[in-house]
């Protein structure tokens, strides 16, 4: 199975913009670079909305046919684990094995001993391809690397086999994630975790690295533009050679998490994907609910009074919402506008609040947080908020394909 050079994750938090998204991915192909679409939502995502994997393909599917797509998509099990994966293996075809909560499990001395000797040629200094320097490495330092994450490769391991017994070989697309942690990964980091994903047989078509900086939910990039930039090249150039070095399938790219709405370092992006011919696949955050919140709002009222309602309740219960999200949001309370303020607003003003145009006098990126991870909010209104997405399709689903190809997928891959 082939994902592409460039794919790019939708998630789609209530199930209703599929068209509109893939209506984005039309006119990127119509711009004559081939973007394949993958619809991810993890186990987080499904248990706080009460969907299942198969509404995921069901969406998908629907999407495909009644836009006449004839490209390949993907549905994605985004951030599985062995204790959830059986749930997705019938609805979906990409697998994102997350063994991040493994980094830094002890390993056993003896698979540690056997990935050293096994990988001895790395001691010392490896010139690669693409990289500014050659990369030097001691035995102290490559072992302190193993045995940081061999555990997590292995139980990427595990989980990758028992898909395959399920699916099939080859039935599938597996990404190997380690972004949902502290510490971000340097390229030589990369290239032993790759080296040791090599080792258990693990045919990786994507890796989500950590990368340095902030990829808060929602917003743009937080972090130092120069050293993101060299340490994207220098993974681009790592992944190149483990390739050929280890033997890991030719399409393996890099998979960037939490990658919309990155404004800042979609330029750097592209021209190293140029530069080096490479692919990439970018997951996005499911700020398509966003925009849904957006459509509603422009359409006035009652889609107005439900996009406030929504921001109201999400302010009363803000503990709550961004617990789970403690880590990837920053939002500063005395920057959100007084409900009182907001229910003044007129449609334009709570869209322009709310929407990511970092050039608009209006945007706030904390309104706009608290609303990304108020979803919940939305879903317990049911019935009332569906139909509402509904009456307003036209005008939320033009904010949804705008969002994705004019800033995002045109700065990515297209202008
Ligand atoms: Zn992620």
């Amino acid at each position: 199975m082939m994902l592409g050079k460039y794919s790019f994750g939708i998630g789609d938090r209530f199930g209703h913009q599929g068209r509109a998204q893939l209506a984005a991915l039309q006119k990127a192909k119509e711009a004559g670079v081939d973007v394949t679409p993958v619809w991810n939502k993890s186990h987080r995502e499904h248990s706080i909305i009460g969907t299942e994997p198969a509404d995921v393909r069901r969406e998908a599917d629907a999407a495909v046919a009644a836009c006449g797509w004839a490209g390949p998509y993907f549905v994605d099990a985004d951030h599985i684990g062995l204790r959830n994966v059986d749930h997705f293996i019938e609805a979906s075809d990409f697998f994102t094995l997350d063994v991040a909560d493994w980094i830094g499990q002890p390993a056993a001395q003896a698979e540690v001993d056997a990935f050293l000797s096994r990988h001895a040629s790395l001691i010392g200094t490896l010139e690669i391809d693409g990289l500014p320097k050659a990369l030097r490495i001691e035995a102290a330092g490559l072992k302190a690397i193993a045995s940081k994450y061999l555990a997590a490769v292995r139980e990427a391991g595990r989980i990758y086999r028992h898909i395959q017994s399920r699916k099939g070989a080859g039935r599938f697309i597996t990404e190997v994630s380690m972004d949902e942690t502290d510490a971000p990964q340097t390229p030589v980091e990369l290239l032993m975790i790759l080296a040791a994903v090599a080792d258990e047989g693990i045919a990786a078509q994507t890796v989500a690295p950590k990368f340095s900086g902030r990829f808060n939910k929602g917003v743009d990039y937080m972090g130092d533009l120069a050293a993101f930039t060299a340490e994207f090249e220098q993974d681009l150039a790592v992944i190149a050679y483990a390739v050929r070095q280890f033997g890991l399938p030719a399409d393996l790219k890099l998979s960037i998490h939490s990658g919309s709405d990155k404004f800042s370092i979609y330029e750097p992006i592209q021209n190293a994907l140029k530069r080096c011919d490479a692919g990439l696949h970018v997951k996005t955050a499911g700020t398509t609910w966003l925009e849904e919140l957006i459509g509603l709002a422009l359409a006035g009222d009652p889609g107005l009074a439900i996009a406030k309602e929504v921001y109201n309740q999400a302010l009363a219960r803000m503990d709550e919402l961004c617990g789970p999200y403690a880590t990837v949001i920053a939002i500063d309370r005395s920057r959100l506008p007084d409900p009182r303020v907001v229910a003044n607003w007129d449609g334009s003003l709570f869209a322009q609040a709310l929407r990511h145009d970092p050039f608009c006098a209006y945007y706030n990126h904390h309104f706009r947080q608290l609303l990304h991870v108020g979803y919940k909010i939305a879903a317990e209104m049911g019935p009332r908020f569906l139909d509402a997405l509904e009456r307003h399709e036209r005008t939320i689903a033009e904010q949804v394909t705008t969002n994705i190809y004019d800033r995002h997928l045109r700065p990515l891959f297209i202008d």
